[in-house]
């Protein structure tokens, strides 16, 4: 059985998934996880996350959640920012070099592939997490074992996400519709209108193990290709990045990064893959 094969039975948390497809989270909610610090000093580190992907960035009223948005807590904390004096912000796939590059956002920790081309525009520490590409099918669907079998099929994903980019260089016969979220993909998947939705496992994980999904979808455990999560930082910033990567350091060493997937990815039963945790790059 492939290692990072899922069990989309988990213990599961009953969740909304949000929607909304763009714009910052300017309503001054702040400081919103539970716990933690809430003193703030008045001047605010703006954090792009994920608001709908459930196990890694989700925002359900005010409160935030995810491995991600542990990470950034821990992160923000090492570089000397309590966690009321975070801003958090919705930081979807599309907008996220623009965010980096125009300052509204200070860095980003948001299911955020290193590639090549993102290196163009944005500064990345670490990696701290490696996911793959899978994908995610009705459960009584078995025709749907791999990007192989997808020819002819229509499959759903975001628009400039590494996932969508994959489809398109590699699998050309697949009906591809390319939305601005992940979570706008479920109810389609869920009547038909698409017959499967690729992105990450992690984030697949984490919908499949939602309550309101239970016994639905399955994840077909075969990833296909290797997403390096970085923290986007602004082109150049090499010193933030060096302090950002000994802070990751620090948490692969010191039990905060596996109480972050034991916490958030736990529930939805994905075991990480190989070579997680893993080293940081240089920054450059
Ligand atoms: N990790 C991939 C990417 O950065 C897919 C997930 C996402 O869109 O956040 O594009």
């Amino acid at each position: 059985m492939n290692a990072r094969r899922i069990g989309a039975i988990g213990a599961a948390v009953a969740l909304a998934i949000g929607l909304s497809a763009c714009g910052s989270d300017d309503g001054g909610e702040t400081g919103t996880g539970s716990g933690g610090d809430s003193t703030t000093s008045g001047k605010k580190l703006k954090i792009g996350i994920k608001f709908d992907q459930p196990g890694l960035g989700l925002k359900k009223g005010t409160e935030v959640s995810g491995f991600d948005v542990d990470i950034a807590k821990y992160v923000a904390k090492e570089l000397g920012t309590a966690e009321g004096d975070i801003e958090w912000v919705q930081a979807p796939s599309p907008q996220r070099e623009t965010l980096i590059s125009t300052g509204q956002v200070d860095m980003i920790f948001a299911t955020y592939s290193i590639t090549d081309a993102r290196k163009e525009k944005v500064t990345f520490a670490g990696p701290y997490f490696i996911a793959g590409q899978d994908l995610l099918v009705r459960s009584d669907d078995a025709s749907i074992t791999g990007p192989d079998a997808l020819t002819g099929k229509k499959l759903c994903s975001v628009k400039g996400s590494t996932s969508a980019q994959k489809v398109k260089d590699k699998y050309p016969g697949v009906q591809l519709q390319e939305f601005a979220t992940y979570s706008e993909c479920l109810p389609a998947l869920g009547t038909g209108g698409v017959d499967a939705l690729t992105t990450d496992d992690t984030i697949l994980a984490g919908y499949a193990a939602q309550e309101e999904f239970k016994g639905k979808f399955k994840v077909v455990g075969q990833p296909f290709s290797e997403e390096k999560y970085g923290v986007g930082l602004k082109k150049g910033d090499v010193e933030t990045c060096t302090k950002v990567n000994d802070a990751l350091k620090k948490a692969f060493t010191d039990g905060a990064w596996q109480k972050a997937i034991d916490d958030n990815l736990g529930p939805a039963n994905y075991k990480p893959g190989p070579g997680n945790p893993p080293t940081p790059a240089e920054c450059v």
